[in-house]
């Protein structure tokens, strides 16, 4: 009868939430542990002057080869990471990493001076009160330059920045490390925030980028996006660029980074001295 039902699906939801509780401490555990245990990786991905496909950057992005499942992707475990707060230690992991691997292509591969290195920073890494401390004692460590240095915050960050994080963001700036805005576009933000915050790059969202041909409206918020740049005289990366069209619109409206499959995809450590070798940087 219905109250069987209702106490059923009720017992149900219980059980559920436990479960998923469950779930989330047992992943959570796994992966501060896959963290100590050098289960993480880093693949990393050009970015280039859209006009010559020189590449000025290159992206950290992290990988976990997971002992059972095998290769995930951010998508699977990031979110969750920054739920629990494990996205911490993963981030200071990635910076470290980062910046090791990218002090040995500087010393071993010629015309690698000005290459710079792009590292995601999470919401939970940028309302760390220690995130300054985090990051001078990782420079110091591995020689890294922090001018050399960009650290991808999203719009959400720059949202409604208290007190703390503009101070942090600031006391990076100061050090030579560059500020972007990553997936920009996406928030529902005043533009003010951009003013405030010591921002030097804008990374158009992808989704932009996907429907900048067929659609005027994705068109114009990448047009817009670029002439702010300029007005605020911050660089400008398209991300997500597929497709030969796709990065001469982009050009043609007067971006001059991009940052997609058409160019590169990520590439395994492995393999990036192999396309950073040709490339000579002004
Ligand atoms: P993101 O920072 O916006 O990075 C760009 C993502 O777009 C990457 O996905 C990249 O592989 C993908 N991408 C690049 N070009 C193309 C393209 O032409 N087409 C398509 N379809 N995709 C393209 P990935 O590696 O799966 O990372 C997804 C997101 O996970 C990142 O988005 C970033 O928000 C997050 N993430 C990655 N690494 C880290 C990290 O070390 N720390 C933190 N906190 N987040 C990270
Ligand atoms: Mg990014
Ligand atoms: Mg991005
Ligand atoms: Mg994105």
């Amino acid at each position: 009868d219905l109250a069987m039902y209702v106490a059923k699906r009720a017992g149900r939801r219980r059980y559920e939430f436990f479960t998923e509780a469950f779930d989330t401490d047992a992943r959570d555990a796994e992966l501060r542990r896959a963290v100590d245990n050098d289960e993480l990786l880093l693949h990393y991905q050009p970015i280039v002057a859209l006009d010559s496909g020189d590449i000025v950057a290159v992206e950290a992005l992290v990988r976990w080869n997971h002992p059972e499942r095998g290769l995930l992707m951010p998508g699977a475990f990031v979110e969750l990471a920054e739920e629990t707060g494990a996205v911490v230690p993963m981030g200071e992991w990635v910076l470290r990493e980062a910046c090791r691997e990218a002090a040995v292509w500087r010393t071993t591969i010629p015309g690698t001076d000005e290459l710079r290195v792009n590292v995601n920073l999470s919401p939970q890494q940028v309302m760390q009160a220690d995130l300054v401390d985090v990051v001078d004692r990782i420079l110091v460590e591995t020689g890294f330059p922090a001018a050399r240095l960009v650290l991808e915050i999203t719009e959400g960050v720059a949202l409604e920045p208290d007190e703390g994080v503009v101070t942090r963001l600031q006391a990076l700036r100061e050090r030579g490390i560059n500020i972007s805005v990553d997936d920009f576009g996406t928030g529902y933000s005043a533009l003010s925030y951009l003013r405030r915050l010591p921002v030097g790059a804008l990374k158009i969202d992808r989704s932009f980028i996907t429907d900048i041909v067929d659609d005027p409206e994705a068109r114009q918020v990448a047009e817009a996006v670029v002439r702010l740049g300029t007005a605020f005289r911050m660089y400008v990366v398209a991300e997500g660029i597929e497709t030969a069209e796709q990065a001469r619109m982009l050009a043609d409206m007067g971006c001059v980074f991009g940052q997609g499959y058409y160019f590169h995809r990520p590439l395994e450590p492995g393999a990036v001295a192999g396309v950073l070798a040709p490339v000579v940087l002004s």
